[in-house]
């Protein structure tokens, strides 16, 4: 199987060719044009955006905004306003809790979420409701981890104001059926907020086609830089929202007494905005453009399907979530009674880096009966080299604690 990108296109990956990364749902490697992007801002246009009346500035404030446009086109935001810059995931989800949830949600409403969320989508919305008064219910899962719409759409009602809801569940790997979850949350005037943390690197996101209301995604996890992430939203709702932050380029006007606020997306900017950062993630697109996000997910899948059925041969093996054909590139499991922090560690030993722990989700680890899990995930730049990697990784930490419990 071909990668879908070199290792050659990664300076990392280049400079180290023995090591086999495998937790790209962490944080992806940095393609070289990225990190050109970058660099080229600063040693050629770099100038604090929206603030100067000279040349460079307005070069500065052109890279941002043309960064923006790149980037709503990705993501199938046609309304490029509504593409708010924030420093990831977690950011835009709180944003969407405190700002939308603080004008909207009363004591006595409901807000609901999915028993697979991400911290970043479940301890927001369970503090707005501590705020508020309001209740915080979560829907369970099916036995193999997808949302049960059946007890959703039970679940929802006149009390219902949000539900949120991972597109791609950063442990199992689930797809949500988004259309019919939207569908579901709008029956009852209720919201939909879209975690798209795991989706917008591997699939295909069509904001505007999607109905969704909010959709958060973070920068380094789509082969950009860190602490420069995305939150799109419909116009209607932005526009009523109060700020989240406040101070320098987000008012229109400062009285003594009151102040009045820029127009979209600069409300939701507060201060000096990362614009290295959004030339970087414009320039990530520019690569999974390139590839084509068809060709990622069908790369994805024949790792993941690969990896799947070799893992689930070996004696003991445990993984969790949907079968091989219907999951992003995510495989979280667990080998007999090894530890997932050993097996990261015996791992590393042979190069290979996993993710071992609760992954920010200890409600899901709960409700699937473990503390931790070892987890494997796969991006453009892995190859089948390194699925054998990780197959002999396991198998020797296998033997490693047969022996030591013999
Ligand atoms: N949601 C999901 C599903 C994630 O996988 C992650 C990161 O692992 C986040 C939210 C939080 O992303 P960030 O740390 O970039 O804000």
């Amino acid at each position: 199987m071909m990668s879908a990108l070199s290792r050659s296109d990664f300076p990392l990956l280049a400079a180290s060719p023995r090591l086999v990364y495998l937790d790209s749902a962490a944080t992806t490697q940095k393609p070289r044009a990225v990190l050109d992007a970058i660099r080229d801002f600063y040693e050629s246009d770099n100038a604090n955006p929206h603030r100067g009346a000279y040349a460079l500035s307005v070069r500065a404030t052109q890279r941002y905004h043309d960064a923006r446009a790149r980037v709503a086109k990705f993501l199938g935001v046609s309304d490029t306003d509504c593409l708010i810059f924030t420093r990831g995931t977690t950011e835009s989800l709180n944003l969407v809790a405190a700002s939308w949830g603080r004008a909207n949600v009363r004591a006595g409403d409901e807000i609901v979420v999915t028993g697979a969320e991400h911290h970043a989508n479940f301890v927001p919305w369970q503090q707005l409701a501590i705020e508020t008064g309001a209740r915080f219910r979560i829907c369970e899962l099916t036995a193999d981890g997808a949302i049960d719409l059946d007890r959703l759409r039970a679940m929802l009602g006149s009390k219902t104001k949000v539900v949120a809801f991972a597109h791609v569940s950063n442990v199992l790997g689930t797809i949500a059926p988004v259309r019919e979850i939207v569908e579901l949350a709008h029956g009852v005037g209720a919201i939909a907020v879209c975690d798209g943390a795991q989706a917008a690197p591997h699939l295909t996101v069509r904001f505007d086609a999607s109905g969704v209301d909010f959709f958060a995604a973070s920068g380094h996890k789509m082969l950009g830089p860190m602490g420069i992430g995305v939150l799109a939203g419909r116009r209607a709702l932005l526009d009523a929202m109060p700020p989240f932050l406040t101070g320098g380029d987000m008012i229109e006007f400062v009285e003594d007494e009151h102040s009045t606020w820029n127009r979209l997306p600069h409300k939701f900017e507060a201060g000096t905005p990362n614009a290295a950062g959004a030339v970087g993630l414009a320039a990530a697109v520019g690569v999974l453009e390139r590839v084509g996000m068809d060709a990622v997910r069908a790369h994805e899948l024949a790792l993941v399907g690969a990896a799947y059925r070799r893992l689930a041969a070996i004696d003991g093996v445990r993984i969790y979530g949907p079968g091989p054909e219907d999951r992003s590139g995510v495989l979280s499991f667990n080998v007999g009674d090894v530890h997932p922090h050993d097996l990261a560690t015996i791992l590393d030993s042979h190069h290979v880096c996993i993710r071992a722990g609760h992954h920010c989700a200890q409600p899901l680890m709960r409700r699937l009966g473990v503390s931790a899990t070892a987890r494997a995930s796969f991006y453009v730049y892995n190859d089948d080299a390194d699925i054998d990697a990780l197959v002999n990784g396991v198998m020797a930490a296998r033997e490693m604690f047969s022996r030591v419990g013999a």
